[in-house]
């Protein structure tokens, strides 16, 4: 019989080799979604496509197996801030890395090569222009390559959203290293470019690993742009001292921003295309290294920054794709940790994008097509979680996501839907669906406009249907009602036009979802309710953390290096956390490994220790609630006022007296009550339901399951509303 061990016996004793490198060298406990997986590719050699979402942790895939596979690690990377910041936070780890590119002088390249021809170095960054040189494919002939990784392998095809053709010259690597598996990474997920990336290099079988594209610990807000700066400034105020983004459309609002943003005391810098090259990396390295908080940037930012604990990310105007909005938004909460998304739209965002892309000749049907996916998603009604992870063709399970506007319930339906659809939707057809959104809002409002009076739509049943309603308001629903199919735009005038579904409504066959126009006082309420995720913060000295944060900042100036590359934002946490006054301890600590300990342990353990004396507390402290290294995004947990909404419940309080209590809506109120019923696990809804109400969803529930709410809804005719029907679905789900 063999001795040899068998493949899978092989890289199970090798996977757990990893496993402690992970833990020595990077701080990790545990793998991600998907990692485990990636890395047990690289080690049988077998070739890869890793589809993992911004965050998900896909350096560590390639990384840490070529730190215990022998030979040399060579990775494929199209930017070269990316690979400068890839490898110093190698370095930082104790981990034999360099780039190659024609940033170094002529004497740091001639170091690199000895280090390749000495066997010295586990990973080497190049660009696909550099690696496909005669020069350097010999060089590497010379010696052991473990695997190629090729990052942002997206990037080879035409259909991604960054295709470079320098990466189609990446089909050689097969041919000139025949046993050398190639592993690719990125995070665009349609199945066009996963294939496109698997011919166009000619892998051999490749495994396909598709992550879930949902990010759950990024909490997405939505919101119509009607109060200038405040809802900007509010987002800003809440996330005080911490990293953030604010992307908008135009470089001249960019520079206007960024300039209110300083008169008002906050920390922010402008980039865009227009700056110089001097000046756009002066202000991107002030906040990779923290010196400043915010960057107002046009889209040209973000690509090739790694930063980690981005805590916010704000769009004052819609992006173009929801694709680039899932990358954008995507810089958000790397590391994992709570943070949040908040895009403010306005009507004329559309229009904008549309002469911006005809100036630069980009106006093709597919970017047309995304702008108005995106418009839709702005407009939606739907979770904001589930709409992003379905148009990147996945699935969400969950009922509701608790992380985003719709799902948190802080936007209020309105009372009548149907009536207002239908309102909407005769007089688009009274208009013979030959006029806009705009338009058409006019006409219901009631306006006497010139051109309205001209073409004597004045006389029409409809006009002045909705006059007491704002027109903003009416602009909004006729949005919603195409983000639900039940009109569409067409043409090149965009008119509107009533579809199936439209027909349907006006019909009383169905009934469209359609939100309250937002107050600016409720606006403001809910904003203010939304504070940062306190769980996460669970058993976190926060003074303590300050502190923590200036002696990185401190030590990542003088390094030169980013400050998440000295320590990520969970690691300092953990710190604050645990109040380590040990090494040893020290390495309890997330994100702590053994080089960081040796490098960094000194100052940061005298830090605690200082802060800890002068405020009479205690050392190493055992965090028991909570697990050292969260194995999986959270999400961000229910907020304060729904917490604080619990004693209320639990005296039986209705939902009436709540919101009277509280001065909340009571569709907000109905939110926390979700949240309580779930979380005290509570089976009798008869506090906040009569009895023949409950019975008649138990037996809809009972016929169409407990899957989704629609079809509940839609068993009861339409007469139940949805917030009585969760209420009973959560007490049956918890009864299971
Ligand atoms: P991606 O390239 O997929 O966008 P990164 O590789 O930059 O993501 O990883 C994002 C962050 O998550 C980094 O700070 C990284 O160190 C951290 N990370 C990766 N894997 C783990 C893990 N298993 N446990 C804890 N943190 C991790």
């Amino acid at each position: 019989m063999s001795t040899l061990p068998t493949q899978a016996e092989n890289s199970a004793i090798e996977i757990d080799a990893v496993r402690q490198v992970v833990r020595q060298s990077w701080g990790y406990d545990s793998f991600r979604p998907l990692q485990q997986e990636a890395i047990e590719c690289v080690l049988a050699g077998r070739d890869s496509v890793v589809v993992l979402p911004t965050g998900g942790g896909k350096s560590l895939c390639f990384q840490a197996p070529a730190c215990c596979l022998e030979g040399l690690a060579v990775v494929v990377s199209p930017l070269i801030s990316l690979m400068k910041d890839q490898v110093d936070s190698l370095r930082t780890n104790g981990i034999a890395a360099a780039f190659f590119n024609s940033s170094l002088t002529p004497r740091e390249r001639n170091d690199v090569i000895e280090a390749i021809r000495s066997d010295s170095l586990k990973l080497l960054y190049l660009a696909p222009e550099s690696l496909l040189t005669e020069n350097v494919l010999s060089l590497l002939a010379g010696v052991k390559i473990s695997m190629f990784a090729i990052d942002e392998a997206h990037c080879i095809s035409s259909w991604g959203h960054d295709f470079r053709p320098e990466y189609r010259g990446l089909r050689t690597l097969k041919q000139r290293f025949p046993n050398v598996a190639v592993h690719t990474y990125t995070a665009t997920a349609t199945e066009r470019v996963r294939h496109d990336i698997a011919t166009e290099l000619a892998l051999d079988q490749p495994a396909m690993l598709v992550g879930s594209f949902d990010r759950p610990n990024l909490n997405y807000r939505i919101q119509r742009r009607n109060r200038g700066m405040d809802q900007m400034l509010e987002v800003i105020e809440r996330h005080h001292g911490e990293s953030g983004i604010v992307y908008c459309i135009s470089r001249k609002e960019v520079e206007k921003t960024a300039a209110a943003l300083n008169a008002l005391g906050h920390s922010a810098v402008a980039y865009h295309a227009g700056l110089s090259d001097t000046d756009r990396i002066k202000n991107q390295e002030a906040f990779l290294e923290e010196r400043i908080d915010i960057v107002v940037a046009t889209v040209a930012f973000g690509m090739g920054i790694d930063k980690s604990n981005v805590r916010f990310v704000i769009h004052t105007g819609m992006p173009k794709s929801l694709e680039a909005y899932q990358q954008e938004s995507g810089r958000a909460g790397r590391d994992g940790l709570e943070a949040d998304c908040c895009l403010f739209f306005g009507g004329g965002d559309f229009g904008t994008w549309k002469r911006l892309m005809a100036y630069s000749g980009e106006v093709t049907e597919a970017a047309l097509e995304s702008l108005q996916a995106i418009d839709r998603f702005c407009n939606s009604t739907r979770c904001r979680h589930k709409s992003l992870v379905e148009h990147f063709g996945q699935t969400l399970d969950q009922q509701e996501c608790q992380a985003c506007d719709i799902c948190l319930d802080q936007v209020e339906q309105v009372d009548d839907p149907l009536i207002v659809a239908q309102k909407i939707l005769s007089c688009v057809i009274r208009l013979e669906q030959m006029y806009g959104a705009d338009y058409t809002a006019q006409v219901l409002a009631g306006s006497n406009d010139q051109r309205i009076l001209e073409k004597r739509h004045d006389q029409l049943s409809t006009h002045g249907i909705l006059g007491e309603y704002p027109k903003g308001a009416i602009r909004d629903w006729i949005e919603q009602l195409i983000s639900q199919d039940c009109a569409q735009k067409i043409g090149e005038y965009n008119q509107l036009q009533v579809t199936e579904l439209g027909w349907q409504v006006l019909r009383g066959e169905h009934t469209p979802t359609l939100l309250k126009p937002a107050s600016k006082s409720s606006d403001k309420k809910s904003q203010r309710s939304q504070s940062v995720d306190p769980a996460s913060w669970e058993g976190v000295d926060r003074p303590l953390f300050e502190s923590l944060r200036d002696l990185r900042r401190e030590i990542a100036t003088e390094q030169g290096v980013p400050a998440y590359i000295v320590f990520g934002d969970a690691a300092l946490r953990d710190m604050a956390r645990r109040r380590p006054s040990t090494q040893d301890d020290f390495l309890q600590v997330q994100g702590v490994g053994q080089k960081k300990c040796e490098d960094y342990a000194e100052p940061f353990l005298s830090c605690i220790n200082d802060y800890c004396t002068t405020n009479s507390l205690p050392t190493d402290v055992t965090p028991t609630a909570l697990p050292s290294t969260p194995t999986k995004p959270r999400r961000p947990a229910k907020t304060a006022s729904a917490v604080a909404a619990f004693p209320y419940f639990k005296e039986g309080k209705t939902v009436a007296q709540v919101a009277e209590e509280m001065g909340r809506a009571e569709s907000t109120v109905y939110g926390y009550l979700d949240i309580f019923l779930r979380h005290e696990q509570i089976t009798d809804p008869s506090p906040w339901i009569d009895e023949a109400t409950a019975t008649r969803i138990r037996q809809a529930i009972e016929a169409v399951g407990n899957e989704k709410l629609k079809p509940i809804f839609e068993h009861l005719d339409s007469e139940v509303p949805y917030h009585q029907i969760r209420i009973v679905a959560a007490c049956l789900a918890n009864a299971e």
